[in-house]
């Protein structure tokens, strides 16, 4: 069994005070983080930070795929390595996702409608 790091008391290096947890959110993700009351100095996790900068390099992938001839639809495959990355990130993953027209030329989907990760 590992103690996470994060329960461990942390002190600011600078002022030595007791740093807070809080959430931090970039891009839409959520990571866990410490912060110095007084001159709010951030630490992140650094597992999430790990977690955060895999999403960055998957987020700059660009996958070609084609378009299927479904019923009366089309249907498009969503990579795996995106859809096993939203897994392991939420757990429970809907399999109802709400799809919109964005931009002209622009479709886009969301996973997740409540937001957030659940751990
Ligand atoms: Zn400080």
């Amino acid at each position: 069994m590992t103690v996470d790091i994060f329960q461990n008391t942390i002190l600011c290096k600078k002022c030595s005070v007791k740093m807070n947890p809080l959430q931090v959110i970039k891009n839409g993700f959520e990571m866990r983080a410490i912060e110095c009351p007084k001159c709010n100095e951030k630490i992140i996790h650094p597992s999430d930070e790990q977690e955060f900068n895999n999403f960055v390099n998957l987020k700059n992938k660009e996958f070609n795929v084609k378009m299927r001839f479904v019923g009366n639809s089309y249907a498009v495959s969503i990579p795996r390595e995106i859809v096993n990355f939203m897994q392991h990130q939420q757990k429970i993953m809907d399999d109802m996702v709400k799809l919109c027209f964005e931009d002209f030329g622009k479709i886009s989907l969301r996973f997740n409608e409540h937001g957030g990760i659940k751990r």
